[in-house]
């Protein structure tokens, strides 16, 4: 079917033919503005999916502190549940300038549903949120899913929607498959994709779930709780235990940091229900500690790059023309 449309139509085949340049990188300017490296700037856009609390009690004085904001997508159904951000956390943070963003009622793979679940999904969880006050009109899709029949749905509802597949966005030709990255442990690839976006003059459009931090640790006495509060003896950090899935070696925990900073070597952790205890070897990964480099890196380094909620990206983008050659399909999951 590319090959059909291609022979027909001889500036889709220019048009594939530049944005294929652009995409390796061979094309420093816009294949169709002409702007130069010099006037490239690129659009930086962060959104937290799932609505963990950690969003409320992490993400939020990060973002805050640097006069930055961030995408929020909030799956309805779990609003409620522990560990998720409540109706007044939502409030709070859509009053306090973040981009609140439905994220589905269940968190289903919506390709997968009827028409009338698709239905379900979207405008439900857009209800849900007007309901408590917070009207939403942007949207992302649970595992970064979608197909034609889903964007088509979401078209209904939504301006725009997010979904996955590790791609810039360099024009608006699909703002209901928006590109986005996960926010991966190696920060220097992290960074690279930031160049990238920069020296293109494209939008980077990062995601991440709950904020997280491991140890690794020694001596462990009895058995932590999933969920649990978990105090740090010397250091005095507060966090909540939670087992980070097949335990390599019986030695990693995974913990929501609900306090700022980094454990002592050799200091005892302790779970406040259970009494387990265990002594902290080192820090395996904080994304706290990640996402401030990142967040800082971007300032350091693309002093002029935009670091923007995604409906700003959105109108910012809107401006640029849009090339009929990228046809999202992200049916995987990521
Ligand atoms: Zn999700």
């Amino acid at each position: 079917m590319g090959i059909a449309v291609m022979t027909k139509s001889p500036t889709v085949v220019a048009g594939l033919i530049l944005v294929t340049g652009f995409l390796l990188g061979t094309c420093q300017s816009h294949p169709l503005t002409g702007q130069t490296p010099t006037s490239a700037q690129g659009l930086f856009t962060f959104v937290f999916d799932d609505g963990f609390e950690t969003d409320f009690s992490i993400v939020r004085p990060i973002f805050m502190e640097r006069g930055l904001r961030a995408g929020i997508a909030i799956i309805t159904g779990w609003v409620g549940r522990p560990g998720v951000d409540t109706v007044d956390e939502i409030r709070q943070l859509r009053d306090d300038g973040f981009e609140i963003m439905s994220h589905t009622v269940t968190h289903p793979h919506l390709p997968r549903l009827t028409d009338e679940q698709i239905e379900y999904e979207l405008a439900k969880s857009q209800a849900d949120l007007a309901s408590w006050g917070v009207p939403v009109d942007s949207l992302v899709y649970p595992y970064n899913q979608n197909n034609q029949k889903v964007r088509a749905i979401a078209a209904k509802h939504y301006r725009y929607a997010r979904a996955g597949q590790r791609q810039l966005n360099y024009d608006l030709s699909n703002p209901y498959s928006l590109f986005s990255h996960p926010f991966e442990r190696d920060l220097g690839r992290q960074e690279d994709l930031v160049d990238q976006a920069a020296k293109q003059n494209a939008w980077i459009f990062f995601y991440h779930h709950r904020m997280e931090a491991s140890i690794r640790f020694d001596d462990k006495q009895g058995q932590f709780l999933e969920g649990e509060p978990i105090r740090f003896e010397k250091s005095g950090l507060k966090g909540q235990f939670f087992d980070n899935g097949p335990v390599f070696f019986g030695r990693s925990v995974v913990y929501g940091p609900m306090t700022d900073g980094n454990p002592i070597q050799g200091e005892k952790v302790i779970g406040l229900k259970s009494g387990a205890s265990c002594l902290v070897r080192d820090v395996e990964f904080n994304d706290r500690d990640r996402l401030e480099q990142l967040l800082d890196y971007v300032r350091r380094q693309w002093p002029n790059m935009k670091m923007v909620l995604p409906k700003d990206g959105f109108r910012l983008m809107a401006d640029r023309p849009t090339h009929a050659a990228s046809v999202p399909n992200s049916d995987q999951p990521e």
